[in-house]
């Protein structure tokens, strides 16, 4: 498999239970190195940019206060099939179905504060990186 990028966000939720280094340690346990990382803090708007693709979605309204309401940390992680990796060391959505040792399991308060975002596919790792990071951040 080749060596890809994903998006990474520490959401609120993490951040503020200072949970950025445990975090990142189950990301770099799993082979996922940090190649770039910003802490932020959104706007409801540069949020609700972020996550237009879920605009028609009850809860996204909830979701762009959630990811404003204190800093996150933006972060690309690099590795072999690092997309699917990411989402297998973050878990599934709701924090109830994800798996033991899996940052959700261990982290989330909830479905909605559930302490990491993770791109989904090639597609959207690139474009989701490039909304946050310039070429120049990104050092291998
Ligand atoms: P994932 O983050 O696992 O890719 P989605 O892309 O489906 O999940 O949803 C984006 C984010 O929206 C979730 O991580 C979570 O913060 C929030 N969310 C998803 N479903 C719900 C829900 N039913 N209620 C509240 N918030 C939700
Ligand atoms: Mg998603």
């Amino acid at each position: 498999m080749a060596t890809e990028r994903t998006l990474s966000i520490i959401k609120p939720d993490a951040t503020r239970r200072n949970l950025t280094g445990q975090i990142n340690a189950k990301f770099e346990a799993a082979g996922l190195r940090i190649v770039a990382q910003k802490r932020i803090h959104l706007t409801k708007a540069q949020a609700g940019k972020f996550y237009e693709v879920h605009k028609e979605r009850p809860f996204y309204d909830e979701l762009c206060d959630f990811m404003s309401s204190e800093p996150v940390v933006v972060q690309v992680l690099e590795g072999e099939g690092a997309i699917a990796r990411n989402r297998e060391v973050m878990g599934a959505t709701n924090p109830a179905n994800a798996a033991d040792g899996t940052i959700r399991k261990d982290f989330a308060l909830s479905v909605g504060e559930n302490s990491v975002h993770g791109s989904d596919a090639p597609e959207t790792a690139a474009v989701e990186i490039a909304y946050f990071f310039s070429g120049l951040e990104l050092v291998g």
